[in-house]
Formats: structure tokens, C-alpha cells, sequence
């Protein structure tokens, strides 16, 4: 199919709410087969964003641009709602994807989101859903409308940067986020960004009480999107970053808050947990985290730049070579 690509871009800003389009991320529309690109990885889950402009102003966000320029490094090409729909099915069927992860911006979509959950359900994989959401009973809704997974998503880590970046009421998100979590167990996914003023000792807290009460939770490093509030800002640190990784790793698989050590500025100094047996395992650690079978390929780094996110198991190599970053092992 031929597509007017320049009239696409003009109509883009409100195409999506005349419930015609959707967009595709670039590597999910490589596995789909709907674009050609020279991409090594596949992707098992197919992310697809629904909804125009942005009305939320999350300083580190291309949308929050009011442009639609896509979430983190991204591209989102659009297609058309029915093709989307049969490519999945497509992709369903041949088993090349397991999840929909349906990732939709704060504007008018409800009643699309609502009638493409009730068309993907029919497909018979998890859906999750990554969306703003501001109340009990709005989850509620989308978990009996079939979604599988929600977010109730922090991103950041600290009340002060969350104030001065999302400028909303971290509080009142925290207790959403823990409410939800004991209401709907196994069922909510929180993402987190590391990269602004947030401590190892903060992030590796909070992980802790996340995973007593089974959130499920989304890595990611801070990327500077171009013509954003923090175009300027920088990656986080890589060793900090595994760090983080590794300690994510070890508490979901049972290690005590009481076996990391942290110096006087809250970094990560040593675990006193057995890790020589974990190390064959570590592999997992420097994956990308999230939803079972979530891989975001290149979400937050170019393929050739640091991988925080692997979009694959790393060979014995790759995870040498993070554990050395992690400066954990000397
Ligand atoms: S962890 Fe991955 S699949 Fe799950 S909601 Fe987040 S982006 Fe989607």
C-alpha cells in the first residue's frame, strides 16, 4: 500500500483522533512487516500508540511538544487502524508476537483505546497498557475491559524533580501507585527513569517496596529529547545504571534491602549476598525489564552507543563487560 507520507505528516496532529491511525513503533513495524529497516532485533511485543496531542508536560517527553514527535528516541510511523489490526493478527498467528503494549498520550482517546481493547482482546495475547491514569476505578475499568497489565507510572524517582519536570502531585501518584498495587495484585507496572537527582540508595528503596507488593517495574535510562525541557540533560551514569540493574535483579529474586550497602551520597557500595552464583544469571539483570517479554529495542540509546536496555540476552562478553561497569567486581 502507497502512502502520501507528506499529507500523513500535516494531518498527524489530529488524524489519530479521527480514530483512522495509529502509530507503530519503527521495530514493531519491522517484525509486522509493514517497514522495511535494517534492524537485528525482533520485537515480541508490539508497541502501538494511540492518541494525538499531548496534554500533559512532562519535561522530558517529545510529545509534551505538542508536535507529536514521538515518545523517547522512537519513531511511531502511522498506519491505518486496520491494517495494524490485521498485521497483528498476522503476527499472533505466526507466533512472532506474544503481548500488545498499547501506549497512549494524556488526549481525547478514550473511546478509540476502549474499542481497540475490545478488538485486540479477541487476539488472545496480554494486552498492557501504559497510559496516565488518575484513579481506582479507571484501572478497574481498563483491567475488566481485558487489559492484562496498567501502569501507574512515577517515571521519576524523587518528589522535587517529579514536581519540576511532571508538575503534578508526586504524594497523591505514590499512594495510586500502592493502592492499586494491593488492590489488583500482579497487575500494575510502574516505570521508572533513572537519570535525574535520585540517590542508588532512593531508587534501590523503592524498588524494594515495589516488589513487596508485585509491582512490576519498567527500567529505563534518561534520554534528552531534542526541543524538550531537558534536551540539554545527560544520560545517567553507566556504572550507576548497572548498579541499579543489578540490584533490581537480585531483590526481585529475594535478596534483603539489609544486604546493600550504601556510602554517605547513597551510592551503592557493596551487596553482601552471595553473588559469585548469581553471576551466570546476571544476563537477565542488563535486560530490558517490564512486562514478560517487554524488549523497548533501543528505547533509550542508539544501537551503536551504551546499551543500557539490552534488547536481548548479552552474551557472557556484554555481561562481563557491565559488571565491570557496575564496579561491583573489582
Ligand atoms: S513494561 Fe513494556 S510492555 Fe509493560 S507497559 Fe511498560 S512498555 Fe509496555
Amino acid at each position: 500500500m502507497l502512502w502520501d507520507m507528506n499529507a500523513l505528516k500535516r494531518r498527524h496532529v489530529v488524524c489519530l483522533n479521527e480514530f483512522e491511525y495509529v502509530g507503530v513503533s519503527l521495530a514493531t513495524a519491522h517484525t509486522l512487516g509493514l517497514k522495511k529497516i535494517k534492524l537485528e532485533v525482533e520485537c515480541q511485543t508490539a508497541y502501538i500508540l494511540v492518541g494525538s496531542v499531548c496534554h500533559a508536560k512532562c519535561g522530558f517527553c517529545g510529545m509534551s511538544k505538542k508536535t507529536e514527535r514521538g515518545l523517547s528516541r522512537v519513531k511511531w510511523p502511522l498506519f491505518s487502524k486496520d491494517v495494524v489490526l490485521e498485521a497483528l493478527r498476522e503476527g499472533v498467528f505466526s507466533r512472532k508476537i506474544s503481548r500488545i503494549c498499547l501506549q497512549v498520550t494524556c488526549s481525547d482517546t478514550q473511546e478509540l483505546l476502549r474499542e481497540m481493547i475490545k478488538v485486540l482482546c479477541q487476539l488472545d495475547i496480554p494486552i498492557s497498557l501504559s497510559k496516565s491514569v488518575t484513579s481506582v476505578s479507571e484501572i478497574e475499568d481498563y483491567l475488566e475491559l481485558g487489559v492484562c497489565k496498567i501502569t501507574v507510572n512515577l517515571d521519576i524517582i524523587t518528589e522535587k524533580s517529579y514536581l519540576q519536570y511532571k508538575g503534578i502531585n508526586f504524594k497523591e501518584k505514590k499512594k495510586l501507585l500502592f493502592d492499586t498495587a494491593k488492590k489488583f495484585p500482579k497487575k500494575i507496572v510502574c516505570h521508572l527513569i533513572i537519570g535525574f537527582d535520585e540517590s542508588e540508595q532512593e531508587c534501590i528503596e523503592l524498588l524494594d517496596e515495589l516488589s513487596k507488593v508485585g509491582v512490576t517495574v519498567g527500567l529505563f535510562a534518561f534520554f534528552p529529547i531534542k526541543g524538550t525541557e531537558l534536551e540539554n540533560h545527560s544520560q545517567p551514569d553507566v556504572g550507576k545504571y548497572r548498579r541499579v540493574q543489578i540490584a533490581k535483579h537480585l531483590i526481585e529474586k529475594g535478596v534483603g534491602i539489609e544486604q546493600f550497602k550504601f556510602d554517605e551520597q547513597g551510592k551503592l557500595q557493596k551487596i553482601e549476598s552471595d553473588l559469585g552464583a548469581e553471576t551466570e544469571q546476571l544476563a537477565k539483570a542488563f535486560q530490558t525489564t517490564g512486562c514478560e517479554g517487554c524488549s523497548r529495542p533501543y528505547y533509550t540509546e542508539k544501537p551503536r552507543g551504551t546499551l543500557y536496555n539490552f534488547p536481548y540476552k548479552p552474551n557472557i562478553n556484554e555481561v562481563e563487560q557491565c559488571m565491570k561497569e557496575s564496579g561491583l567486581w573489582k
